[in-house]
């Protein structure tokens, strides 16, 4: 349906410009678009002319009529509808497709049968479909033309730039509504937009896709770290550092130069090649081997705070959702055999006490073997049994994603739905056979023999920056207390009262609560509004009446005016809320 609306809005456009040239407009997430070599330049309002014809065109109930030609009537049918564009891509298939012996030896093409139009009214278009019927079969309520932007011919900057109008389609007219308050709410919500009203991190185009953390993202990052480190130590983890750089034979044996080189940032010292790391696991590895290593050593459980680079392409960059900067929550666990299952079950247990404390709902998958893997079949099912085993023992519901998990061996995928309904993958657990047998890791087993242990990756928030853009988007910047940067604000009623204020300033200062007080010369209701819109947790007003009492009148961020509280009530309640994480 959407792709077919893709070819209405083509055909409207060529009612509108009958001179226009057609690149490609495929079906999206959601919508589609069509790339089009126009006259002018369009305008906002064009959309509006477009989807009214596209209206007409679906209600005039034209039929998708197809038909297969040659290759070379194809061209000539669109050199003389001055399509170069068409030409251009029909002429790719002729030489991407390969020569085929005919019965009789003589070389046949496969092209010759390649090309399928679709002609929709009056438009007939180059396209291998599949599409609807006919254009009467699509709910003209539930469309909306979006947005025109840029877009090179092929992606490529040197090709021409060609107009792009984007389009997003559903079945009902309530899905469609449903997405565009989404999208709208969406963008109000944007971390990047958040974080630097907020004053949480920027972003310099100094250095492309790293974040800044400024004081009070610092205070989030912060706590995060403490929680996520006290977990870990409560789960049997022992904390490590390693380097940044390594020589590239380093990432020669552990595959990734081979297979993630055009991701990796080098740098030449010494007459070699560096390579800043992509992941900490063959530093880990490096730990391991240290020692030499008995079965009664096992479980080893390494957990390092990782800082790595990865050379994302600059135009998909997307603030902290994707950056080249990223600090991992990492763990390897080195184990034997026999104790991956007890091991999976452990981090299960210890990823299901994370995310309560961010108001998020994980969601358990197990990846499978995909059609390209390591090792051997008999291992990976018995690891997907081992796996799925853990699972049902902590009695967790959980998705089949088939054929998801790497090369080198399945995982748990643990997703999440933020509070607009929109997934992410957050954290992974993955069962890995072959780098222990690349790096020749071994431990000396029961029988005096040397054994190659089994060694387990698993991050939870997987990295801080994205873990933390997720978050500033699920919680539209207003942070839960524990999480909040600034969680209390003492607002004197006037200047009589500043001093009153400094002192429970100080008394919740020394408590550890966040807490702070502005010099003002301004209304009560404007410092109020300040306070609120900065998402701080919770004002306390402080006039005549309170210093009698030695009391605070207690205003929650959400729930507004709570009343007014003897300062210890106060301290016992804000110190269970951070004590519980809510
Ligand atoms: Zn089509
Ligand atoms: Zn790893």
């Amino acid at each position: 349906m959407r792709h077919s609306l893709a070819h209405v809005l083509a055909t409207a456009v060529y009612e509108m410009f009958p001179d226009a040239k057609f690149g490609v407009g495929p079906a999206i997430e959601n919508g589609f678009y069509y790339d089009f070599d126009l006259p002018r330049t369009l305008i906002p309002e064009d959309l509006e002319i477009l989807k009214e014809k596209m209206r007409r065109i679906i209600k005039a109930n034209y039929k998708f009529e197809k038909a297969n030609i040659s290759a070379d009537n194809a061209i000539k049918h669109f050199k003389k509808a001055k399509q170069p564009y068409k030409v251009e891509l029909i002429n790719d298939l002729k030489k991407e497709s390969k020569p085929l012996k005919s019965k009789k030896g003589k070389l046949a093409t496969r092209y010759s049968l390649l090309a399928t139009i679709y002609k929709t009214g009056p438009f007939v278009d180059l396209c291998s479909g599949p599409h609807l019927d006919s254009t009467g079969e699509i709910n003209s309520k539930a469309f909306r033309l979006t947005k025109i932007s840029g877009a090179y011919w092929k992606g490529d900057e040197k090709n021409k730039m060609l107009q792009r109008i984007y389009g997003v389609a559903f079945a009902t007219e309530k899905e469609l509504k449903n997405y565009l308050s989404t999208i709208e709410e969406a963008e109000k919500r944007d971390h990047k937009k958040l974080g630097r009203e907020l004053g949480l991190f920027s972003f310099h185009p100094e250095s492309p896709g790293s974040a800044f953390w400024h004081p009070k993202g610092m205070v989030i990052w912060n706590e995060m770290e403490k929680f996520g480190k006290s977990l870990r130590a409560k789960y049997g983890f022992q904390e490590i550092q390693t380097p940044i750089l390594a020589k590239n034979e380093l990432w020669k044996k552990s595959g990734h130069w081979d297979h993630f080189k055009d991701n990796m940032f080098s740098v030449k010292a010494d007459n070699e090649t560096y390579c800043i790391k992509p992941m900490d696991c063959p530093f880990n590895i490096l730990i391991y081997k240290e020692q030499t290593r008995s079965y009664r050593d096992l479980p080893i459980r390494f957990t390092e705070i990782g800082r790595i680079m990865r050379n994302e392409k600059s135009g998909e960059l997307n603030g902290l959702l994707r950056a080249r900067y990223l600090t991992q929550d990492d763990s390897h666990i080195f184990c034997l055999p026999e104790q991956v299952e007890k091991e999976i079950t452990s981090l299960i247990k210890m990823v299901k006490e994370y995310y309560p404390a961010f108001g998020i709902m994980p969601e358990f998958f197990l990846s499978t073997r995909p059609d390209e893997f390591l090792g051997k079949k008999s291992d990976w099912e018995k690891a997907e049994k081992s796996l799925a085993s853990a699972l049902r023992k902590e009695k967790m519901k959980y998705g089949i994603k088939e054929k998801e998990g790497t090369f080198y061996g399945p995982k748990v995928d643990i997703d999440a739905k933020d509070a607009l309904g929109r997934k992410w993958q957050l954290a992974t657990i993955q069962l890995d056979f072959q780098m222990p047998q690349r790096f020749e890791l071994d431990y000396i087993g029961k029988d005096g023999k040397k054994k190659v242990p089994v060694m387990i990756h698993a991050a939870v928030f997987g990295s801080f920056e994205r873990f933390i853009g997720i978050l500033t988007e699920h919680y539209a910047g207003a942070f839960p207390l524990w999480l909040s940067p600034v969680q209390v604000e003492i607002i004197p009623v006037s200047d009589k009262f500043q001093k009153y204020g400094e002192q429970i300033n100080s008394l919740l200062l020394s408590a550890e609560i966040r807490s702070q007080i502005r010099e003002s010369s301004e209304s009560l209701g404007k410092r109020i509004r300040t306070a609120q819109n900065e998402k701080i947790n919770y004002m306390l007003i402080v006039g005549e009446k309170e210093v009698k009492a030695k009391s605070v009148a207690v205003r929650d961020r959400e729930k507004g005016d709570l009343g007014v509280m003897k300062l210890e009530k106060f301290l016992e309640k804000i110190k269970k809320e951070l004590k519980d994480k809510k």
